[in-house]
């Protein structure tokens, strides 16, 4: 055996491993089963010309006529596979016409007996000589019109073709053009004259195999690891199956089959597992992209909701303006004199329409934090007149419910921040409305204070209540947008769970920060603002 012997059994390896691979994956499709076919008779054709080459006559003519079958095998089944590749270009033929097709096998094969085929045969010192009669001719045409006829069907499905079934097409008749040419060259051709290279046409099947086996592969869903991992296991099985007829004696015959058992069953096990693997990752694929559609879907309906938002509430702002500014003309009697029952009515419309502007306020907020176009006018803001302004604004409603409502400047004196007047309003607001509005009874208290931290002094707004508290469970998830306690929503369903968001946007666009406390249901709630004093 030399080298010319080993790439032969090579080839033969490589074209069963490739035809199993693709047989394996899907058993029942008819192009996978022509191209095994067309490729196991490819392997069969490089093993019969290696015997051939290692036998002796008359033997090794034996073994030529096997091999002159198995090629002409390799013409039919091409053909076929010609007919039906690629998927959705089949050829329909009727039954019968494709039966036709093998018609001429069993006259090939007999006229291989006769003397017109083989003339003459000798063992020279080159190797083996065998002399073609004429006819050889009649084998030479079959193949040649075979061979001929599939590239010709070939061909005309690829100028039809889509760009998909353009790119196998092209992998096809790249491959099988390859293959065909050297092939036929070296072992249709060339021994009319000379047999000596007979060995050198089979390996070029190895092209042709894989750049079949790659245009039907390509466009499916099969995935390189899981065929790559086919391909070693039944490389492998192929390999030690072989060992088991080189096996020397019964005891090597035993525990070579069951070497085989055992790794054939691994490499089950291994193609299953990675197989399981791949469709799990096509799944989250699958998955991930669908989430990235909706995340954007999402995304853009966000955007139209904050746009909405921004829009109402401008629009909505003139005329709240304009009703407060009138109904405060009347309360002021500017607009003539006002009964006192109306001017209680009056007062209650005031009230609502501060609330409205209010809330207004917070949507516009929330839309330009979501855009993020929330501007600060910065400048020096004395935090105690800030504060007291703000206490004195809710003192009639905080009377009108019965609650004490005080601020307490501890230690800030003067002491002031850097900041937007407006916004710190909102703030300080915000939480002194939420006060009176969680409590029943009892007091609110609005504390100032300084502090030294890290080497600065903060001021310190804490206002504390006695009134529904917050359950500690709640506590982290106060400042999130749309967030109401279950005992709020009781209490006052009309509010929105903006306002402590806007507040802690605020604050933190301040450098400063919010903190909320409580010891739990019923027992008050304490909101603190810090900010660095200047
Ligand atoms: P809203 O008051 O419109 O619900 P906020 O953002 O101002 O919106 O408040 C969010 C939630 O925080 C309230 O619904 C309530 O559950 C809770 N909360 C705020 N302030 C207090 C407080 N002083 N006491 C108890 N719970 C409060």
């Amino acid at each position: 055996m030399d080298i010319r012997d080993i790439i032969l059994f090579t080839t033969a390896a490589f074209n069963v491993t490739l035809s199993s691979v693709i047989i394996f994956h899907n058993p029942r499709s008819r192009i996978n089963i022509f191209y095994s076919l067309a490729a196991l008779s490819a392997a069969l054709w490089a093993l019969g010309v290696a015997f051939f080459r290692i036998a002796d006559f008359p033997l090794a003519l034996a073994i030529a006529r096997f091999y002159y079958v198995a090629a002409a095998l390799i013409a039919v089944f091409f053909l076929q596979f010609a007919l039906v590749f690629p998927e959705g270009l089949r050829t329909s033929w009727s039954r019968m016409r494709y039966a036709a097709l093998y018609l001429p096998l069993p006259f090939i094969a007999l006229l291989l007996f006769t003397d017109a085929y083989f003339v003459s045969y000798a063992q020279t010192l080159h190797g083996k000589d065998v002399r073609l009669g004429p006819a050889y001719l009649s084998y030479v045409l079959y193949f040649v019109g075979y061979v001929g006829a599939a590239f010709w069907i070939l061909f005309n499905k690829f100028r039809k073709a889509s760009a998909v079934a353009r790119a196998q097409l092209w992998f096809v008749l790249t491959g099988v053009g390859i293959a065909m040419a050297f092939g036929m060259w070296f072992n249709l051709f060339l021994p009319i004259t000379n047999y000596r290279f007979i060995w050198a046409g089979p390996p070029f099947t190895i092209v042709m195999v894989s750049f079949i086996g790659y245009a039907i592969l390509k466009h499916s869903l099969y995935n390189v690891k899981v065929i790559a991992t086919e391909a070693f296991g039944i490389g492998l099985a192929l390999v030690l199956f072989v060992r088991l007829f080189t096996s020397a004696s019964a005891t090597d015959v035993i525990l070579n089959a069951l070497i085989l058992v055992i790794a054939a069953s691994i490499a089950v096990l291994l193609i299953r597992s990675v197989l399981k693997e791949v469709e799990q990752r096509e799944k989250i694929q699958t998955l991930a992209t669908e989430l990235a559609t909706a995340n954007t879907e999402l995304k853009r309906l966000d955007a139209a909701k904050s746009e909405f938002i921004s829009i109402a509430g401008h629009q909505l702002r003139a005329p709240l303006t304009f009703i407060k500014g009138y109904v405060s003309m009347f309360l002021e009697g500017t607009l003539g004199p006002v009964s006192d029952f109306a001017r209680e009515s009056m007062k209650k419309v005031f009230v609502s329409t501060e609330q409205l502007v209010r809330l207004v306020g917070d949507l516009l907020d929330l839309s330009r934090i979501e855009a993020g176009r929330m501007r600060y006018q910065m400048t020096r803001v004395v935090l105690a007149d800030l504060a007291r302004e703000v206490v004195r604004q809710f003192e009639a409603t905080a009377r009108a419910k019965g609650l004490i409502l005080l601020f307490q400047n501890r230690d800030a004196g003067e002491l002031a921040v850097n900041g937007d007047p407006d916004k710190l309003r909102e703030v300080v607001t915000n939480l002194v409305d939420n006060a009176i509005k969680y409590t029943a009874s009892g007091r609110v208290v609005v504390e100032l204070y300084a502090q030294e931290r890290a080497g600065r002094r903060w001021l310190t707004l804490k206002v504390q209540d006695s009134g529904i508290g917050i359950k500690t469970a709640d506590l982290a998830k106060m400042f999130t947008k749309f967030t109401r306690t279950e005992e709020a929503r009781r209490l006052r369903p009309d509010g929105m769970g903006l306002g402590l968001y806007i507040v802690k946007k605020i604050i933190d666009d301040h450098g400063g920060e919010v903190t909320v406390a409580s010891p739990g249901l019923g027992r008050g709630s304490a909101f603190s603002v810090m900010l660095p004093a200047l």
